[in-house]
């Protein structure tokens, strides 16, 4: 994936998207595409090992 802001390669990690108060709780996070520049983009196609 490369990103439509700065041109570089993206990568895919775990972005945290929700932090719980709650103890019992999880905070959650989500596998998003992510750039050195700080472009975020869900990941749409269900395949997550994409080809290179
Ligand atoms: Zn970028």
């Amino acid at each position: 994936m490369i990103c439509q802001k700065c041109g570089e390669e993206m990568e895919i990690k775990d972005v945290l998207v929700a932090r719980t108060t709650d103890p019992k709780d999880d905070d959650v996070w989500e596998k998003m595409w992510v750039c050195d520049c700080g472009e975020k983009l869900e990941i749409i196609n269900s395949e997550e090992e994409m080809e290179e």
